[in-house]
């Protein structure tokens, strides 16, 4: 018995710490899961309100239940509830969550605590972890959520800046950037995160924490990245002429499918969603023909202009293509008469296009009807795409989505943008 508790107290406990967004929260999910596979102790951090959605419109409560060594632990973002928590008050998200989550971090890894962390993994965004597990002595490996290339062009700003090209000035946006092999004479600058065009760069705040992600990595256990050799071996060799403890872990959604794939209930069918997915989307793609589909999404954090959905709307409707659009409740700029302005798209396209709120993208992306991925180019959206062998036509808008759809149209050549 005593010979049995010491095993256990032996096996590694990691402690994960996703970014509160949908995006990070899936790909760590993924990670837990592999992990918990693997025979490790994982404890989950999320926010309370994140939680809340998740456990209301996914499926982790039971697929966990499976594994006994797994838990969730919540804290508060310190917003209010009927904070909106839009892509716009990103930085005001980030900072409130700090002032919750270094304290909360600094006696979790204190030795005082039943089951001790022996391993921290959270977003890159989180440097602090970094800090507290450097003082407390436990091991913290950052995870790199967004792609290689883009944390790649990050690594390379600070000689940006000392070169005297950032910020960027003048519209020259089409000019090429130099400084970051292997992507020069293919990044533009207007393939560059947004902040790169801001003169007080400095004072926004979504580029200090990224300053202040590059600063902390060397002093990080590892770097892992949700990507493989075969599509940024180039750019993971860079990172690691710095960083040689880097390690390329993904396709992580992709390494459960395969453990699953034997499995009567296939991960496709599993869900991490924090928005309820809307089956009706599968059985529209059933009576479809093959390949005959645009599939249509800019992942769960754009914002898009009236203007901008109706010129969507009106070029699908024009091409004539079969589309299946995911337009989520919040994506609207503004929300006068939104309900009446969605009725109408929907009425409108019936016969040629479908239009949900959430989709179980997965499952679409592999669906034998769908021809083609119209993205906005987040991480995972491209890397389910990918996998899936499905063509994107990309319309990148934040953080890593620019080099994204450049890379997809210029470098990987499965896409146009
Ligand atoms: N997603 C989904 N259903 C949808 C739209 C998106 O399940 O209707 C998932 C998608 O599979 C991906 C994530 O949401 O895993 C979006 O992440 P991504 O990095 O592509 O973009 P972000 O949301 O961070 O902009």
């Amino acid at each position: 018995m005593e010979h049995q508790q010491e095993e256990t107290s032996n096996i590694p406990h990691v402690l994960i710490f996703p970014l509160p967004l949908q995006s990070t929260i899936n790909s760590m999910l993924q990670l837990a899961e592999l992990l918990c596979l693997a025979g490790l102790k994982v404890t989950f951090l999320n926010t309370n309100h994140n939680q809340q959605r998740l456990l209301r419109h996914s499926n982790v409560q039971s697929r966990f239940e499976q594994y006994p060594s797994f838990r969730f632990l919540t804290i508060s973002d310190g917003l209010p509830e009927d904070h909106p928590r839009s892509v716009e008050q990103f930085g005001d998200i980030i900072s409130s969550l700090q002032t919750v989550a270094e304290p909360f971090l600094k006696e979790m890894l204190s030795d005082v605590v039943e089951e001790p962390v022996t391993c921290v993994i959270p977003d890159g965004l989180f440097y602090y972890a970094v800090d507290i597990g450097n003082e407390k002595g436990v091991p913290v490996i950052t995870f790199d959520t967004i792609s290689p290339s883009c944390l790649w062009v990050y690594l390379c700003l600070p000689k940006l800046i000392e070169a005297g090209i950032l910020p960027f000035k003048g519209n020259e946006l089409d000019a090429l950037v130099t400084h970051i092999p292997p992507m020069e004479g293919l990044l533009r600058r207007r393939d560059l995160p947004h902040f790169c065009h801001l003169d007080d760069y400095k004072t926004d705040l979504n580029s200090q924490a990224v300053f202040k992600e590059i600063e902390r990595i060397p002093k990080a256990h590892g770097l892992i990245l949700n990507s493989f050799e075969d599509l940024d071996g180039s750019f993971l060799s860079c990172i690691r002429s710095s960083f040689p403890k880097t390690y390329a872990i993904g396709p992580l959604h992709f390494h459960l499918e395969t453990r699953f794939a034997a499995k009567p209930t296939s991960l496709l069918s599993s869900s991490n969603s924090l928005w309820e997915e809307d089956h009706t989307s599968i059985k529209w793609l059933d009576a479809q023909s093959m390949g005959s589909v645009i599939y249509v999404s800019f992942g769960s954090l754009a914002v898009v202009s009236r203007k901008e959905i109706l010129e969507f709307w009106h070029g699908l409707m024009n091409s004539k293509v079969k589309f299946l659009w995911v337009m989520r409740p919040n994506m609207l700029k503004g929300v006068e008469s939104h309900d009446q302005f969605m009725k109408e798209l929907v009425e409108g396209c019936k016969g040629t296009g479908y239009i949900v709120s959430w989709a179980p993208q997965k499952i679409v992306l592999a669906h034998p009807s769908v021809g083609g991925f119209l993205t906005h180019s987040g991480w995972n959206s491209t890397l389910e795409s990918v996998t899936e062998g499905k063509p994107m036509i990309c319309w990148p808008q934040y953080v890593d989505q620019r080099v994204t759809s450049r890379l997809v149209n210029e470098f990987w050549n499965i896409g146009w943008t």
